[in-house]
C-alpha cells in the first residue's frame, strides 16, 4: 500500500504536518523511532509557545497534546528506524528495520541531536557523569556540583533548572559573553547558585567509574586547570549544551545539504519533487517549537497540492 504522505519524525514539525495532512484527508503515516515528541520533550519549561498553558507546560505535555490532536484525524503511526531511502521516483520508497514503506510524498522532520562537548574521554563518561538532558538526569545530581558547557539559551536555561537539584552550578563558556537572550541571562546572573567560568573550554574528563575530574583550559591565557570533585561527593555532573547537529545522515547523496541541514524554499520544498523538509532539520534562522510547527503545516499543505497536481 502506498500512502499519500509519510512524515519522518514526530517532534513539533512532524506532529503539526500530521495534523494538517490528516485533516486534509491525506492517507498519512507518521514514522518515529520511539516516543513522539522529539528534542523538545527534553525541555522542562516552555514559556514562548503561543496558547500554551501559562504554568507548568513542558515539552512532553505540549507535544503529547499535539500528538492527540493529530490522531483525531486518522493519522497512522509506525515505530521504526529508517535505514535507506529512494526518493527519486513518483513513489518514494523507505526501508526500515521492521518493514518497507511507500508514499507519494515524504516530509522530513527528523530534527537534530545534541552536539558532543568535544573533550577527551567524553564517550566513556557519557551516562557516568556526562549528560545532555537536564530534565532526564538532573535529579541524579541532587546536592552535588554540576558544570554546564555552552552559552546559548539551552545552556543557560538548563543551568537554571539544574539549580533545583545541584548544590552549585558553574557555566563554562568559551567566550566572555553569553549568547542566550537577555531575559534568560538576567535570571542566571540573579541566581546565587550559578557561577561562570569565562573563556574556558573542557579539554579532558576522567574518573574512576564515575566522572570526578576534568581539565579545563583558558582560551586566552592557555592556562590549564584540573577540577576535582569534592572528596565527600565523589563525583560531579557535566552537562553539554553546545548546540545541535541535524539528523540527516540518511539523506546524504539524496538531497543537497548545507552544513548538514536540508535546504528548502519557503514552502518547504527540497530539491527533489514530492520531498519536503520541516523544522530543525532544515536551513533556517530560528529553531523554535513555533517555527517547527509552522513549517510542518506548510509542508503538509504543499504535499497535498503536489498530489493534486500529480
Ligand atoms: P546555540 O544557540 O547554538 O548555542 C550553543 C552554545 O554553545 C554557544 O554559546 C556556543 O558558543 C557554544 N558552543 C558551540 N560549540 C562549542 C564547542 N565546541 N565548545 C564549547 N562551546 C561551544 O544552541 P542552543 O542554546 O542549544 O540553542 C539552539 C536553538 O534553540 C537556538 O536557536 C536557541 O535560540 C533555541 N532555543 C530557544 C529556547 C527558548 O526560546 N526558550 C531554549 C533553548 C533553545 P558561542 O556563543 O561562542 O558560539
Amino acid at each position: 500500500m502506498c500512502y499519500d504522505v509519510i512524515i519522518l519524525g514526530a517532534g513539533p514539525a512532524g506532529l503539526s504536518a500530521a495534523l494538517y495532512a490528516g485533516r486534509a484527508c491525506l492517507k498519512t503515516l507518521l514514522i518515529e523511532k520511539a516516543m513522539p515528541g522529539g528534542q523538545i520533550t527534553l525541555t522542562d519549561e516552555i514559556e514562548n509557545y503561543p496558547g500554551q498553558l501559562l504554568e507548568g507546560e513542558n515539552g512532553f505535555s505540549l507535544t503529547e497534546r499535539m500528538a492527540k490532536q493529530a490522531d483525531k484525524f486518522g493519522v497512522e503511526h509506525a515505530y521504526d528506524t529508517i535505514t535507506a531511502v529512494d526518493l527519486s521516483g513518483s513513489e518514494k520508497r523507505l526501508t526500515g528495520m521492521k518493514g518497507e514503506y511507500c508514499a507519494k510524498t515524504v516530509i522530513i522532520a527528523t530534527g537534530a541531536h545534541p552536539k558532543p562537548i568535544g573533550c577527551e574521554n567524553e564517550a566513556e563518561f557519557t551516562g557516568r557523569g556526562i549528560s545532555f538532558c537536564a530534565t532526564c538526569d538532573g535529579a541524579f545530581f541532587r546536592g552535588l556540583e554540576v558544570y554546564v558547557v555552552g552559552g546559548g539559551d539551552s545552556a543557560v536555561e538548563e543551568a537554571i533548572y539544574l539549580t533545583r537539584f545541584a548544590r552549585k552550578v558553574t557555566i563554562i563558556h568559551r567566550r566572555d559573553q553569553l549568547r542566550a537572550v537577555r531575559s534568560i541571562q538576567e535570571k542566571a546572573f540573579a541566581n546565587e547558585k550559578i557561577s561562570f567560568l569565562w573563556n574556558t573550554v573542557v579539554e579532558k574528563v576522567n574518573g574512576v567509574d564515575v566522572l570526578n575530574e576534568m581539565t579545563v583550559r583558558n582560551v586566552i591565557t592557555g592556562e590549564q586547570t584540573v577540577i576535582r570533585a569534592d572528596e565527600k561527593d565523589g563525583m560531579f555532573g557535566l552537562f553539554g549544551f553546545v548546540g545541535y547537529e541535524p539528523n540527516t545522515a540518511l539523506f546524504e547523496g539524496h538531497l543537497p545539504l548545507e552544513r548538514g541541514y536540508i535546504r528548502t524554499d519557503e514552502d518547504m520544498h527540497t530539491a527533489v519533487p514530492g520531498v519536503f523538509a520541516a523544522g530543525d532539520v532544515r536551513v533556517k534562522s530560528l529553531r523554535q517549537v513555533i517555527t517547527a510547527a509552522a513549517d510542518g503545516a506548510i509542508a503538509a499543505m504543499q504535499a497535498a497540492k503536489y498530489i493534486e497536481d500529480m
